[in-house]
């Protein structure tokens, strides 16, 4: 496969380069100390770094990139938005996850040319920020078993239910919601998607505060919500599960994965080039360059599948392809959390301290271990993605859901 970019790809990589080296010497160390994905939601100086680097992507034109300049995109290919993810991920700058990368994907292709119009140029421009509305506490890997109703009612709908690990709902304007609008439906059939304020009276949000205390999830519930007719995604009801499918894609086929776990190991390389133990570097040990050599080489791989998924998307054949994203999905969810366990292995002791003067490289080693469990379980655990590559990708047969009640 030729990876060859055009002179103003290779110009337009160091622009964007040299933007997030200058910009984020801004980031308040809340957001460095809270790990930066996710955890963005945590403290209020994350979330207000976070919210001015989304102004300055909207005043560079570089928010969505690959988006039509008719709903506020720069008109270009996905090649360049990858560019872009990759060293946004490379220098650890915040990510619109929610809004860019998955619901507004969705309402690109999915939404009428009303709905186009009126919701992407405020998720563009950073004045809007969305939650994604799925999960249920008995439906999660089994999304399709959910119950959450919205019941037409002359011009609204009537949302009841609830929802969990709704991430940063806390600090968000709007969610994408999914919700079964034909009572009688089973599973995937009668499920729509809802563009929903979440200032609409009746929904309450509540946290799931982390064991350390931290704020990142929340519950959200619905008790007899009239969210408009209007904001019904595609304008016909029953079209959900199918739109669901294609945005879980856009959600799990992510460059971000291998650069943020390339920012880690050089991170790490410049810590045992630099740290004594018994009077020789770690870099010196050979059972440890085998480890890092092992990382580097994953990491590679892991890039070079990114690239070669985007190259296939512009080819225009492989956009909705589920297997491409679950491969990338399962070996950068699982690669983030081998860089987190080899880091803190070899730090010893030191590793597992985090808010600390003794932690080295202020704690990402005990923090990403920690945290970093959750990239195989947040967009579709790894045992689902397996599932998915077995049977989507390699034609084996599909497994039946086994009825436990
Ligand atoms: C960091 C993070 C952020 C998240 N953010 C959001 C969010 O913003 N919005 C949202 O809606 N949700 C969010 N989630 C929830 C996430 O989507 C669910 O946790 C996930 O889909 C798994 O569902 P569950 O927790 O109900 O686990 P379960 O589905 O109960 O799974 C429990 C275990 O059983 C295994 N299992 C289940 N079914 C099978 C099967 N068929 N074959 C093999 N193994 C199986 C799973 O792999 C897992 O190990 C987030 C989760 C995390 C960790």
């Amino acid at each position: 496969m030729d990876y060859n970019l055009t002179k103003q790809q290779i110009a337009l990589k160091k622009e964007f380069e040299h933007f997030f080296q200058e910009e984020m010497k801004k980031a308040p160390p809340e957001y460095w100390q809270s790990g930066q994905f996710e955890t963005v939601y945590i403290s209020d100086a994350g979330w207000e770094f976070y919210k001015y680097m989304k102004g300055r992507y909207a005043e560079k034109g570089w928010a969505a990139l690959a988006w039509p300049i008719e709903y506020g995109g720069a008109g270009l290919t996905l090649m360049e938005q990858l560019l872009f993810d990759e060293a946004q991920s490379l220098y650890g700058a915040p990510r619109d996850i929610y809004g860019i990368r998955m619901f507004g994907q969705a309402v690109l292709v999915f939404a009428t040319e009303e709905q186009r119009k009126r919701i992407l140029p405020p998720i563009v421009s950073g004045e809007i920020q969305y939650c994604q509305g799925w999960s249920e506490p008995n439906a999660g890997s089994d999304l399709a078993a959910l119950t959450t109703t919205a019941v037409r009612d002359g011009n609204e709908y009537v949302v009841n239910g609830q929802k969990t690990w709704t991430s940063g709902a806390h600090r968000s304007d709007k969610i994408f919601l999914l919700a079964r609008t034909d009572p009688n439906s089973s599973r995937g059939e009668g499920l729509s998607v809802f563009n929903v304020d979440l200032k609409l009276p009746g929904i309450e949000i509540r946290p799931v505060h982390f064991m350390n205390g931290d704020h990142v999830f929340n519950e959200v519930y619905f008790t007899d919500v009239r969210v408009p007719a209007s904001e019904l995604i595609g304008g016909e009801e029953n079209d959900g599960w199918r739109q669901t499918r294609a945005t879980m894609n856009f959600e799990r086929s992510l460059i971000a994965f291998f650069a943020g776990t390339r920012r880690r190991l050089d991170e790490f390389i410049e810590y045992v080039k630099t740290t004594k133990r018994d009077g020789r570097y770690l870099a010196e040990n050979p059972i440890i360059r085998h480890k890092i050599a092992q990382l580097h080489v994953d990491i590679e791989v892991g890039r070079s599948l990114a690239y070669s998924t985007a190259f296939a998307e512009l080819s225009g054949n492989m956009l909705f392809s589920a297997a491409a994203a679950s491969e990338s999905r399962v070996f950068g969810g699982e690669l983030y959390q081998r860089v987190a366990n080899v880091t803190t292995e070899i730090m010893g002791l030191y590793g597992q301290v985090e808010s600390s003067r003794w932690a080295p490289l202020h704690g990402i080693a005990s923090d990403g271990y920690q945290f970093n469990i959750g990239f195989n379980i947040g967009g579709g655990t790894s045992e689902i993605q397996r599932n998915i590559i077995a049977w989507i990708g390699l034609g084996m047969p599909r497994l039946k859901t086994v009825k436990t009640k």
